[in-house]
């Protein structure tokens, strides 16, 4: 009986591709499916520390250097494992051919560094999926309307991958990394995490932009969209990982599925602000101005009915344009002191489950509480509770809730 032929996409990570005999045993991997039968692009990230490699080597030449000019260093990476890796196919006796994001092409827009892919042409490689080849396609990087290279964002060959699979109709997209697929917790903090069998997208979309790094967070908003079936699974291992579905797919739901965090957190106080109507707009339209996203916010009712202290999160990055730019606006505003602390971690349980059940943000603080952690900062979604606490105590904190949501493996 004629076999249906399915269209797949394989994206493989920097680890997965970090030395030549890794790449060879990619290779081999790549010619399993498609001796099956099915039709394979393959989606490359750069080899391991050779984008920050470039990065830093950007920052050496010029701290404040063209974006533009930075895209066309940092996308070098996947150029290079897209050609070894068509070469290491061809070797293995399979037709392969390499495509970087201006050939295929996948237009983006031309915010350089951090661009959003607009569409993906997929005609030409359609055709030649067709005829048995493999697309090797450099992920992380596509071309400006003024025909300039651009990249992604760091992580981003992820989106390449799933954007690609969206275009071609593909019946998956597996994401081989370098773990198993998505952990309830970080494994190496949390020896009882366990991988999960499947996740929501929902789900999956919080704990990405929560700070778990398995997968860029425009990648899974682009699956949600497109519905692409995206497993994340270890190019080391056969075993299966991670399936992101819709809700109605999972049939036990736990209260919390998962817990992520985030390090790249900075706090800030502004002590003695003024109560009274625009404080608020004057101080985040400025800091909206200078391109600081602002996450947390705390702001403490007045005592005197004269003024108040307001706390809040924003990237480590942003810390210093931050801190400017609320000194810029001063003079009109008149808050006493500004205090800054980046010691700080954002910790978040996230589950659909909570959505239909009460109680679990009590259960959280509680445990916090129990092992001494004062809680900084909290902020929730429909399916998020994210607190902020003191650097020190993350792995602590970690463990405790990874222990009181039952989370633990038996
Ligand atoms: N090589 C790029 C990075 O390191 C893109 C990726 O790996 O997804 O961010
Ligand atoms: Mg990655």
């Amino acid at each position: 009986m004629a076999r249906i032929v399915q269209r797949i996409v394989q994206k493989y990570g920097g680890s997965s591709l970090g030395d030549i005999d890794r790449i060879k045993r990619v290779a081999e991997r790549v010619k399993a499916a498609r001796d099956a039968g099915d039709e394979v692009a393959v989606v490359v990230s750069a080899m391991a520390g050779v984008t920050d490699q470039l990065a830093d080597w950007v920052r050496e030449v010029a701290p404040l250097h063209d974006a533009r000019e930075y895209d066309v260093v940092v996308a070098t990476g996947e150029q290079v494992t897209s050609g070894l890796l068509a070469l290491a196919l061809q070797d293995l006796g399979v037709p392969a051919r390499s495509w970087h994001g201006w050939q295929l092409p996948i237009h983006t827009d031309d915010e350089h560094g951090v661009a959003r892919i607009r569409e993906v042409r997929t005609e030409d490689i359609e055709r030649r999926l067709a005829e048995g080849e493999v697309a090797v396609v450099a992920g992380f990087q596509g071309v400006g309307s003024g025909g300039r290279v651009t990249t992604l964002g760091r992580g981003g060959s992820d989106t390449s991958a799933v954007a690609l699979a969206a275009a071609l109709g593909a019946d998956r997209c597996d994401i081989f990394t370098d773990v198993e697929g998505v952990f309830t917790a970080d494994p190496r903090i949390v020896a009882q995490a366990r991988k999960l069998d499947k996740i929501t997208y929902e789900e999956m979309l919080e704990m990405a932009s929560q700070g778990a790094k398995v997968l860029q967070t425009r990648a899974v908003e682009i699956a949600m969209k497109h519905q692409v079936r995206v497993q994340v699974l270890s190019s080391f291992a056969d075993t299966p990982g991670t399936l992101l579905v819709d809700e109605d797919e999972i049939v036990e739901q736990e209260l919390v599925s998962g817990i992520a965090y985030s390090r790249d957190e900075a706090k800030i106080t502004l002590v003695g602000v003024p109560d009274r109507p625009g404080v608020a707009a004057a101080i985040f339209g400025p800091l909206a101005d200078a391109n600081v996203n602002v996450d947390m916010i705390v702001q403490n009712v007045s005592a005197d009915g004269a003024s108040t202290d307001l706390t809040f999160t924003v990237a480590k990055a942003d810390l210093e344009p931050a801190i400017a730019a609320l000194e810029r606006v001063n003079r009109d505003l008149e808050f006493k002191a500004l205090k800054s602390d980046s010691n700080v971690v954002k910790v978040s349980v996230i589950g659909v489950g909570m959505r239909s059940h009460a109680g679990v943000a009590r259960q959280m603080f509680q445990a916090l509480a129990d092992k001494g952690i004062n809680i900084q900062a909290i902020s929730t979604s429909e399916i998020k509770i994210s607190v902020l606490i003191a650097e020190d105590y993350v792995e602590l904190a970690l463990r405790a809730l990874h222990s009181a949501y039952g989370l633990d493996s038996r």
